[in-house]
């Protein structure tokens, strides 16, 4: 195994400014210290010490609550018996949880995992992740010395939606809980409840991100969660978790990317994937550009259309050099052995995008770059690890190289992204990079004015921001004109991210 001349394993902070817990052994999951070695160092955040300290204090946590203890048996005997809390403060179970349940694709869960696990930090509970057939051994465990995984008997799992009586929002509503006093109307609460988080027309639902709701959500020992969307953003948005988030977090745009680094390891049969395509095609390059390409069916872009704006975004930003026409002799220059290489990761379903800029970089020289660029050639080579043509979730091994070509992407210098998808923000989060966002086509015109835009931070985009005004009697609020570190995203104009 050959590492980069500019990655030395000595240069790199294994443990990432202390996020990572070193109590681990190594073999079971090899990228968990290894990944380390090919983000770009040092991240442009640093942790804070209140984030380690609340990091091992989650961890001591698990360890004591997690499955296969005496108090995880306890609390699951209660959830089965249906037997219910009162709804005083102080009748909480000593152990408490939160029951993450996936939707979507694989970026969606990865935006979802992570406030799921915020949420879990804020509220001293124990998150539990349902590890489905098609997730099996992507992630390698977060926590030492436990189990993150939720134990295969557990009795509630399917079926839950906006409709279940179970919702918390439909509880308010038929008056199994009151937001108002110390509980619910019949003084004890059902055994779990579950939290809807999923976007509904690009909106969650009222009553989720109120601090009233919160008391109440907090009584319950079991939580079961189901999202879409990237909910951290909404927590910041609760009076209650600002304290702490802001001890935690003194950089508000790197929440997706300390918790994310902290929490996803992938696994084994993924991280072969990495490294053999790292080692074999991008490592020797002197730089990396990855360009990520999602065309989504429902709104799907033309080819020649969006080839056309990757053209423009990385013809104007000098993302890449502009070819010779080799057509005319003078054209064919030497090659020289001083030329610098730049490796262009091409990520995505549709195999065209990298037949067409491969074709162009293959048969045509680079321009040498005027202008007071600094000059020299340039040789391009572009790959691209796989086109599965379609999205398959339900796939394992389809999802084992997806996540493949979210590391790849976040092991580049500089990414193009597009705009909308969660894959791609997962990408930039992690690699601490703002990316080129291919901006969003003008449908009527066919074509995007601007090619691609720079978001202001590296964070993900909450695309359905919850209604704010909870229960006062007034227009909704733009939180952004009331908190200062929120911004709406570049590309999904009432989204909101963190800045
Ligand atoms: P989004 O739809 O772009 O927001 O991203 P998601 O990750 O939530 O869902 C898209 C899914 O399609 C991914 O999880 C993959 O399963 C698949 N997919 C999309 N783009 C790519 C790609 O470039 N490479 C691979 N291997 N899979 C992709």
């Amino acid at each position: 195994k050959w590492s980069s001349s500019s990655t030395t394993p000595e240069s790199a902070d294994r443990l990432l400014g202390g996020l990572l817990s070193p109590d681990f052994d190594e073999a079971t999951c090899l990228s968990r210290y290894e990944a380390s070695r090919r983000w770009k160092q040092p991240s442009p955040f640093p942790v804070s010490p209140y984030l380690v300290e609340r990091l091992r204090r989650y961890e001591a946590n698990h360890r004591r609550c997690g499955p296969g203890t005496a108090q995880y048996q306890d609390a699951v005997a209660q959830h089965r018996s249906g037997r219910r809390h009162s709804a005083a403060a102080d009748d909480r179970g000593e152990c408490r949880y939160v029951v993450w349940l996936p939707i979507q694709g694989l970026g969606n869960r990865m935006l979802s995992l992570v406030s799921t696990f915020l949420y879990a930090l804020l509220t001293g509970r124990v998150v539990l992740v349902d590890e489905t057939p098609e997730m099996e051994g992507l992630f390698c465990e977060p926590f030492p010395g436990t189990s993150w995984l939720l134990p295969s008997d557990f009795p509630y799992k399917r079926g839950f939606s906006a409709e279940s009586n179970e919702s918390y929002v439909n509880m308010l509503k038929n008056g199994v809980v009151r937001h108002d006093g110390d509980g619910d109307a019949a003084g004890e609460l059902p055994p779990y409840v579950y939290f809807h988080l999923e976007q509904i027309h690009l909106r969650l639902q009222n009553h989720t991100f109120c601090d009233e709701d919160h008391r109440v959500l907090d009584r319950f020992d079991w939580m079961i969660l189901r999202s879409d969307s990237y909910f951290a953003v909404a927590l910041f948005l609760v009076p209650a978790y600002r304290a702490e988030l802001d001890m935690m977090f003194p950089a508000k745009g790197s929440v997706f990317h300390l918790l994310g680094r902290y929490l996803f390891h992938p696994g084994n049969r993924v991280w072969g994937i990495v490294e053999r395509f790292y080692d074999g095609y991008l490592a020797a390059a002197d730089e990396r550009l990855g360009i990520q390409v999602r065309i989504v069916p429902q709104m799907a872009v033309p080819f020649e259309v969006m080839y056309e704006q990757i053209v423009r975004c990385t013809r104007e930003h000098g993302l890449l050099p502009r070819v010779t026409n080799t057509s005319e002799p003078a054209g064919v220059r030497p090659s020289s052995s001083s030329a610098k290489v730049k490796a262009v990761l091409v990520v995505s379903l549709k195999r065209e995008y990298y037949d067409k800029l491969h074709g162009v970089f293959y048969t045509n020289a680079t321009a040498a770059s005027g202008g007071g660029g600094g000059g020299g050639e340039e040789v391009v080579a572009v790959y691209q690890p796989s086109h599965d043509g379609d999205q398959h979730t339900e796939a394992r091994a389809h999802n084992e190289r997806a996540l493949a070509e979210i590391y790849l992407l976040s092991f580049c210098d500089r990414v193009v992204t597009t705009a909308w998808s969660t894959f791609g923000y997962v990408a930039h989060a992690l690699a601490g990079l703002r990316p080129w966002m291919l901006a969003p086509l003008d449908w009527d015109k066919m074509r995007a004015d601007v090619a691609c835009v720079r978001p202001a931070s590296v964070e993900p985009c909450l695309h359905s921001p919850p209604p704010l005004v909870c229960r006062a009697r007034q227009d909704d609020l733009d939180p952004v004109a009331r908190v200062p570190f929120l911004r709406h995203c570049e590309d999904v104009p009432a989204g909101l991210k963190l800045f």
